[in-house]
């Protein structure tokens, strides 16, 4: 059988190792000249480093992209160091661990900049928010994070010290845009997974650049199998006949035919493609309302140390304008000889994605100052600003159960990439998971008697 996979990211990249794994024939599409996605990495000759196109982490739940990192040989190329540190404007720090005594303390409402009532107040909350994520009220899919916070009265210091990094974290957006059901429900994901695999949620990272870690390993495969992979070619139409899929149409014409076809192109790519699916106006109509999420990211090259304890940390009170730190050198085991090089994040950057590289490195060099005493008088060697307008896609109030299913109305059609309805929400595990479920349908249907 001849199965196309349209789009290069790791959805695609997962769909199609799979489908190689399972004995079929496959051709991947990718619009761009390189594979990847979201996840790349992008060398920068003026340091002659490779840093990322924006620092990704891992959560311990993550089995599926677990399983694809063993499918493409690279799983030990990611670390779970078990601990994050969070940093006080000044210089203090507090390093958390993710259980034990470090968890113990969180639980009773003991976080950075929480005192007195309001200890007593988060700890409070805190047991309240778990219990309506677990038996979640009517209402949860109606309110922002932001007003359920409120409902439940979580003290202002706990939501600066944790939870809105938490949502941040979780949803990629901000706790007054989310539905309170997203980080509801990956909360329940996440503890579920705990109890499941009794190991506590935990937070990992990359030790190797994103290109080393998903394309490389995924290009041996595809050699190896045989896969061929077609770069520059951009998909115009996903051809169905008689309810079955035929195969694509490039956007210059050529047809190509397949007896399955998985489509895991981002949600603002999808309009116009299923226009021969029946319920199409369904899933544009869905993919309206996943609104992209900016994201982002500096690759700051110090002349020195800024005094950094922990491989990430979060700042405490940055959100909107700084919110994490990445000690690149340390996650990856490399020297500081030739310069220091620190990562940056800045999720939901709704404004800061406008302004000028100049300006950005300017605001986040005055944020690591204000953190780090150390990096008083850090000069920068090279800054390099990495914009994605479109990272992530926001899930607003009322928006749940819109996420399409893997399966379409198509026999040998299905649908992948971190959009459609998964576990998780906008994240390299939910891109994995839609594949494994695609790749399902596909199997179903190619072994199904003629
Ligand atoms: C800066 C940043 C930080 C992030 N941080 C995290 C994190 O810490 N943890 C986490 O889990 N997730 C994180 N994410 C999210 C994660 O990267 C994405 O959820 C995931 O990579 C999406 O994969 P995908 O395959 O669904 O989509 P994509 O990676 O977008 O892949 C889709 C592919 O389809 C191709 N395509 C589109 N249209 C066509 C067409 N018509 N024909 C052919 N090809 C087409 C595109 O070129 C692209 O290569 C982050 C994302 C960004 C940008």
């Amino acid at each position: 059988m001849h199965c196309i996979v349209v789009g290069g990211g790791l959805a695609g990249l997962a769909s199609a190792v799979w489908l190689a794994e399972a004995g079929q024939r496959v051709t991947v599409l990718e619009r761009r000249g390189s594979l990847g996605g979201r996840t790349i990495a992008m060398p920068l000759a003026a340091v002659d480093d490779v840093p990322d196109n924006g620092q990704h982490v891992f959560a311990s739940g993550y089995e599926h992209l677990m399983r694809y990192l063993d499918s493409v040989g690279t799983r030990e190329h990611v670390h779970f160091p078990g601990h994050m540190t969070i940093r006080m404007p000044g210089g203090d720090a507090r390093r958390n661990s993710f259980s034990g005594l470090s968890g113990l303390r969180t639980a009773v409402g003991d976080l950075p900049g929480v005192s007195g009532l309001d200890r007593l107040r988060t700890a409070r909350a805190q047991v309240t928010l778990i219990r309506q994520a677990l038996k979640q009220p009517d209402w949860l899919d109606e309110v922002t994070a932001d007003e359920w916070f409120r409902r439940i009265g979580l003290p202002q210091s706990a939501r600066d010290a944790l939870w809105d990094g938490i949502v941040i974290g979780l949803t990629g957006d901000k706790t007054d845009i989310s539905s309170a059901k997203v980080p509801a429900d990956l909360l329940v994901t996440g503890i579920r997974r705990a109890l499941a695999t009794r190991t506590p949620i935990s937070i990992g990272y990359p030790t190797v650049d994103l290109d080393t870690l998903f394309i490389d390993g995924a290009e041996k495969v595809f050699a190896d199998a045989g896969v061929d992979v077609r770069h520059r070619a951009v998909v115009a139409s996903i051809d169905v006949s008689d309810g079955a899929v035929t195969g694509v149409t490039l956007n210059d014409g050529e047809r190509i035919a397949a007896d399955a076809v998985v489509c895991a192109v981002p949600v603002w790519n999808i309009r116009g493609l299923l226009d021969q699916v029946p319920g199409h106006e369904q899933i544009y109509a869905a993919a309206e309302q996943l609104t992209p999420v900016p994201i982002v990211s500096v690759n700051l090259y110090l002349d020195r140390s800024i005094g950094m304890s922990d491989w990430g940390e979060i700042l405490h009170g940055g959100e909107g304008v700084l919110e994490q730190v990445w000690d690149r050198q340390r996650m990856h085991g490399r020297d500081s000889a030739r310069h220091h090089f620190y990562s940056t994040t800045v999720s939901a950057a709704y404004e800061l994605t406008a302004k000028s590289n100049t300006e950005i490195t300017e605001i986040q060099m005055d944020m690591l100052r204000r953190y780090y005493p150390e990096a008083a008088d850090a000069q920068v060697i090279h800054s390099h600003v990495v914009r994605m307008p479109k990272s992530t896609f926001a899930q607003r109030p009322g928006t749940s159960g819109i996420r399409p299913e893997q399966r379409t109305a198509v026999r040998g059609l299905a649908l992948a990439g971190d959009w459609t309805r998964t576990d998780w929400t906008t994240t390299m595990e939910g891109a994995c998971q839609s594949a494994a479920r695609a790749v399902e349908v596909i199997l179903e249907h190619v072994n199904a008697p003629a």
